[in-house]
């Protein structure tokens, strides 16, 4: 055989002409693998890898915390959008980090003097109701008991005091206990909650039962090491966005986005620069990105992660309206080729509307997918769903819808003292998904297999062959295009994802 059937990466996107992710296929390779061996692991930043490269963007129809514990307990990730206050937003991020505990180190404490209603309260706004009764209700002091639920659940009267009710001989474990030996005794104690003690009897921190079968029931998950659930939350370029900061890295979170529409601005490098001044144990992305030279800046100005995308989203009317922007896949192997030399990691950002535009994504170099329209329809997302002409659906908008901005997007599009507004976005509806807990193992599913067909293992080695030119490329005509899907057929029905 003379030469390579099919083209390389770098043949076909240094052309004149920007691909879009159906312009092209991935030609297969050879397999010596099922699906199972696939590893989808991947890197969002320099500092931290998931075993799911999706990630669910920030914008207020698509990610608040149902959104990012659901993506975080299968594997992803979500970040939360800033259309809301600092306060809002930073109360999503505690909840997501709350949700899933190693060790509860700032457990809510009463007293026995406290009554149950006061557990009741706590029920509401955090979920919980297992609650560590110290001497004088605060953390620190010594423990006399604990109430939990089934101590108080028939009772009629919440104006008792929990006193009366809580349970006195505890088995607890003693401060410094390893993780694995305190899981230990707890699974064997058999009950719900392992209050942690120091020598004098005094609670240092708490462990839940649930957490452990939820570490069993969520393999893939994606955690801290205190083995709390990861978000991240998207901030603007501006001043306001210092105050977010503080309030956000307060509640833990792990990452942050920049996020601008146009992201080689000086405002983002200050803002990167001012971030990894003052929080240089910070992880940030920087953005949006789609070519070569916009990486660099932000490479050299300290960046952690580039989000990749200008006008590719579904509700997105950029390129049409300002005419800046590239076509995604071309934006993304650009991006990505030379964000690689500096190991950095790139988001490809919008446009993704099937499992094989995430495989094609990640075959251009992407280190992980970021999603809005996919995630819109599922029962985490936002809102209510509504019907229309008897199809159930969910509201979605562009963050620089008219909507939106309205509501406080602009912050993305330097629009903020406009007093025209130009529109980038549309506000809409996507159709029912179902939970993302049915959706997100089927497109893990689908993306296997993909990478079987690729005859590449995990994201690393297909990285590699991009480079090495060993993943080979073909364009699509027209026709390529239309062969491809369903044709000839009288009638048929769609599948319920593609
Ligand atoms: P793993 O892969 O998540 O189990 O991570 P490690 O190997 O670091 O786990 C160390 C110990 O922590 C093991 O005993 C795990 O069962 C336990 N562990 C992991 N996640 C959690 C969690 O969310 N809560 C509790 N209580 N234990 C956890
Ligand atoms: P409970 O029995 O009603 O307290 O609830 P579970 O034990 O079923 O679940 C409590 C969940 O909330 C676990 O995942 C905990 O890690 C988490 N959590 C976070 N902070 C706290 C806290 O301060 N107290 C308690 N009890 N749980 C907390
Ligand atoms: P999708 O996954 O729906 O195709 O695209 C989602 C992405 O579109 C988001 O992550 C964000 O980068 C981008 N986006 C969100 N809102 C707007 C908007 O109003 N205008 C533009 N140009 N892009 C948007």
């Amino acid at each position: 055989m003379t030469g390579r059937d099919g083209f390389s990466a770098e043949e076909l996107f240094t052309q004149t002409t920007g691909w879009a992710y159906n312009d092209f296929i991935i030609l297969p390779g050879f397999i010596d693998f099922v699906p199972d061996d696939v590893s989808l692991e991947s890197r969002l930043t320099r500092n931290i890898t998931i075993k799911v490269p999706m990630v669910s963007s920030p914008m207020d129809t698509v990610t608040e915390a149902d959104m990012a514990i659901g993506l975080a307990l299968l594997g992803g990730i979500g970040i939360i959008h800033y259309n809301n206050t600092p306060e809002k937003q930073a109360a999503e991020v505690r909840k997501v980090k709350r949700y899933e505990n190693g060790f509860i180190m700032n457990p809510k404490v009463l007293s026995p003097e406290n009554i149950i209603d006061d557990i009741d309260t706590i029920k509401t706004q955090y979920g919980f109701s297992g609650i560590p009764i110290t001497e004088d209700g605060k953390l620190g002091s010594k423990l006399v008991g604990i109430v939990t639920n089934r101590d108080i659940d028939f009772e009629g009267n919440r104006g008792r005091k929990l006193a009366d009710f809580m349970t006195t001989n505890l088995v607890t474990a003693p401060q410094g206990v390893t993780l694995s030996e305190a899981n230990r005794i707890l699974r064997e104690s058999k009950k719900g909650k392992l209050p942690i003690v120091d020598k004098d009897g005094s609670l240092v921190a708490l462990m839940s039962r649930n957490d452990l079968l939820t570490n069993r029931d969520y393999p893939l998950s994606s955690k801290d090491a205190r083995k709390q659930l990861m978000v991240g939350a998207a901030i603007s370029t501006q001043d306001e966005a210092k105050e977010r900061l503080e309030h956000l890295v307060e509640a833990n979170v792990d990452v942050v986005i920049v996020d601008s529409a146009q992201g080689n601005s000086i405002y983002q490098l200050e803002m990167i620069k001012y971030i990894k001044n003052k929080y240089p144990q910070l992880d940030v992305i920087g953005g949006n990105v789609v070519t070569a030279e916009q990486c660099e800046t932000l490479i050299k100005a300290g960046v952690d992660g580039l989000r990749i995308g200008m006008g590719p989203g579904s509700i997105c009317t950029t390129q049409t309206t300002i005419s800046v922007g590239r076509a995604q896949a071309t934006a993304v192997y650009r991006t990505a080729r030379l964000a690689s030399e500096y190991g950095i990691p790139v988001v490809a950002d919008g446009g993704i509307a099937t499992i094989g535009h995430i495989a094609k994504a990640l075959a251009l170099g992407a280190s992980t997918v970021m999603m809005g329209s996919m995630f819109a329809g599922t029962h985490e997302a936002p809102g209510e769903y509504f019907y229309d002409n008897g199809v159930r659906l969910k509201k979605y908008r562009g963050m620089a819808s008219a909507e939106a901005m309205e509501a406080g997007g602009s912050k993305r599009y330097f629009a903020e003292d406009a007093r025209i507004i130009v529109a980038q976005g549309v506000s809409g509806a996507v159709v029912d998904k179902g939970s993302l807990f049915d959706y997100i193992p089927y497109l893990i599913q689908g993306l296997k297999h993909s990478f079987q067909d690729m005859g590449a293992r995990d994201v690393k080695v297909l990285q590699e062959r991009i480079y090495s030119g060993e993943l080979r490329f073909e364009i699509r005509s027209g026709s390529a295009q239309l062969e491809g899907h369903v044709h000839d057929m009288y009638s048929y029905k769609e599948p319920t994802y593609m």
